[in-house]
């Protein structure tokens, strides 16, 4: 087995994947640049696919963590001012959800704790990882811990910083393509139950989700170009009920409260080539997708998965094969189905062209007529088949 792995980024993927690899036998250290205690209580509500349920299942975290889960059992997507919705629900896929709703923080918190109880796993926190170096065939990797600046050895890097960081030495090739898009997202109250049931809708100024939370809360996701966004920031909270109340009518009920704001810039990006033979990239630091189908972590979660017996079965001094060009074929094969529908969603559903619309409400019709259809798109958004 391969000896001195490093992961750098402590997010959900980056965790995920220590610990998968840690359960297997494999030594890690990870590197996260945030404090041990870092409060991530107010950041986002993520959509879990049933495959991502599965994989927390195999690191026994899912029961902890299902007590703090929200259930989606149908799943409503309309558009405004048009004809056609479609219903997704769990009975007609014969499964007990469709997806389950986390916040990142019990998401987070869950898999430390998980990590705490691994012996071949270390958490560096605080520490930032800054550069890469190779002398007489030994690779290195330096980092910042507090002030301190420390190097260690690596015969694999998994980078799983989300793509935030500028590390030296990398040599890593990124397409990017900026949306000038933006992601409002707060917490909703309604005087209706929600029922496990999730929107979708479809407007103008982008698309509108609610995920079903807790105490039959909401959490809005609106997603749209950033001055509309701007514009909607500048609304005190009465007006910004008002404005998603036009905008999404009451299929939800009347909506009572909006607390929480936050806005998330949003950005589309996806990896080309790692020119470091032995560095992998998985999560957000391999691909950002449009959160309009809650399927960026999903990916990554799975990433994690195939990355960990991919690792498994790697001799001990894989120094012949470029592990990096390997890995990446599999993942992109695994990946390209989904970051494909999501763009297409993306731009689909927020394209305004004459006969657009009409498209897009045949299209909703038609998907909720076909059972088999349905049933397909469910498992692919579910399990990526
Ligand atoms: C509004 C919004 C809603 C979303 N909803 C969903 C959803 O419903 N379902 C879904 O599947 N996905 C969703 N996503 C996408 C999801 O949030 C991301 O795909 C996911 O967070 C990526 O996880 P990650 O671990 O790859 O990266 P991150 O979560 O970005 O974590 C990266 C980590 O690396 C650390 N780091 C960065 N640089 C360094 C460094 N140099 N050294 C050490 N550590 C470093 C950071 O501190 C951070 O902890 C949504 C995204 C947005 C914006």
């Amino acid at each position: 087995m391969i000896k001195s792995i490093v992961i750098v980024g402590g997010g959900p993927v980056g965790l995920i994947s220590a610990a998968l690899m840690g359960l297997n036998g494999l030594h890690v250290t990870l590197l996260e640049s945030k404090p041990k205690d870092f409060d991530h209580k107010d950041s986002k509500a993520l959509a879990l696919s049933n495959s991502s349920v599965f994989i927390l299942s195999r690191l026994k975290i899912w029961r902890l963590l299902e007590q703090h889960a929200t259930a989606i059992h149908e799943i409503h997507t309309s558009q405004k001012n048009s004809f056609g919705r479609t219903l997704l629900s769990s009975k007609d896929c014969e499964e007990d959800a469709l997806g389950y709703i986390v916040s990142y923080a019990d998401l987070i918190n869950a898999l430390k704790e998980k990590i705490n109880t691994l012996s071949t796993v270390k958490i560096l926190f605080n520490s930032e990882a800054k550069s890469l170096k190779e002398m007489n065939f030994e690779k290195s990797i330096e980092f910042t811990e507090k002030n301190a600046t420390k190097s260690m050895l690596y015969s694999l890097l998994i980078l799983a910083d989300g793509g935030h960081s500028k590390i030296k030495g990398l040599k890593i090739v990124r397409e990017e393509i900026k949306l000038d898009h933006a992601a409002l997202v707060s917490h909703l109250e309604t005087n209706k139950k929600h029922k496990g049931r999730a929107y979708e809708r479809f407007t103008a100024e982008g698309p509108i989700a609610l995920l079903p939370n807790k105490h039959d809360t909401y959490t809005v996701v609106w997603t749209g170009p950033e001055k509309n966004i701007s514009e909607l920031l500048k609304l005190d909270d009465e007006g910004l009920l008002k404005s998603i109340q036009a905008n999404f009518g009451s299929r939800a009920g009347t909506f009572t409260k909006i607390s929480n704001r936050k806005t998330f810039p949003l950005k589309s990006s996806r990896l080309v080539n790692i020119n470091n033979s032995d560095v992998i990239s998985i999560g957000n630091a391999s691909q950002v997708i449009h959160p309009v189908a809650g399927q960026g972590l999903n990916v990554g979660i799975r990433e994690a998965f195939t990355l960990s017996s991919f690792v498994h079965d790697l001799p001990e001094t894989p120094t012949k094969l470029n592990i990096a060009r390997e890995f990446n074929a599999m993942r992109f094969n695994k990946s390209a189905d989904i970051i494909n529908i999501t763009n297409h969603l993306a731009t689909f559903f927020s394209n305004d062209l004459v006969g657009i619309s009409e498209l897009r409400g045949l299209t909703l019709t038609l998907l909720d007529c076909l059972s088999p259809l349905k049933r397909r798109f469910v498992k692919k958004m579910s399990y990526g088949e």
